[in-house]
């Protein structure tokens, strides 16, 4: 199967799984995540009409996005726990960053938009499973708060919602609880921080159990796996 089949078929699960649901499937965002593939694979993804795309790593991305200057609408997500060192590259190569998982990041991203004059778009990473090996913060943690708290006086992030991944289970339906609750994570912040925060954005649901997460009321899934196929699992 080709990148623009598979993403056809992704599309139309995608599209099922909202209608089952009573939503639309154009209030849905599908994000190719593209780590570790190639430009042209990138490139194919963008002609078959997807514009979001997901890269975890900074280093490997820096070196895939000259390549991909052309794409002028293509929007560009960081998704990986990102390191101290790689903030003001990370702001200026991505249009985003999912994956906030702390108040110093938030400082440091900030003054990096600032010093680059951009107002990155943030997502804070939910570490829903409470797993050890993940990042995230937890739900209802100091830390999570103190971010919300800081959010008004860090005017070039602009908090658009909540990113998580669920602990890994082989029967995607174990994984509907973890996205349920950070729906309700999400719902909790938008009634107490009505002002500052923008919750609009759900990003859970991954090539396997994407459909689960959409009912449980994702609006971004990132599919990876799907789309290009399987990853070299030395290189991720
Ligand atoms: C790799 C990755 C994905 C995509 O995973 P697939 O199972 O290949 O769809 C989604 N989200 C994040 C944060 C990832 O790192």
């Amino acid at each position: 199967m080709s990148i623009t089949e598979n993403i056809a078929r992704v599309r139309e699960q995608i599209a099922s799984a909202a209608w089952r649901t009573g939503r639309r499937p154009e209030d849905l965002t599908l994000m190719a995540v593209s780590k570790t593939f190639p430009p042209a694979a990138i490139r194919e993804a963008y002609d078959a009409g997807l514009r979001v795309f997901g890269e975890n790593r900074v280093q490997e991305f820096s070196s895939k996005a000259e390549e991909l200057g052309d794409l002028q609408d293509a929007q560009w997500h960081m998704i990986g726990h990102l390191q101290a060192n790689k903030n003001l590259k990370a702001a200026e190569l991505f249009s985003a960053v999912d994956s906030l998982d702390s108040l110093r990041l938030a400082e440091r991203l900030n003054a990096a938009g600032q010093t680059l004059q951009k107002t990155l778009r943030v997502m804070i990473e939910i570490n829903v499973g409470g797993e050890a090996a993940k990042s995230g913060v937890a739900p209802e943690s100091p830390e999570l708060e103190a971010i919300l708290q800081a959010a008004s006086r860090l005017p070039n992030l602009s908090i658009c919602g909540l990113m998580t991944i669920p602990p890994l289970t082989e029967d995607p339906q174990l994984a509907r609880p973890y996205f349920r609750r950070l729906r309700e994570v999400s719902e909790l912040i938008a009634l107490r921080h009505l002002r500052a925060v923008d919750m609009a954005t759900l990003s859970m649901g991954m090539s396997h159990d994407f459909e689960v997460a959409i009912e449980e009321g994702s609006t971004c899934v990132r599919v990876g796996t799907a789309i290009f196929g399987e990853r070299n699992k030395t290189a991720h």
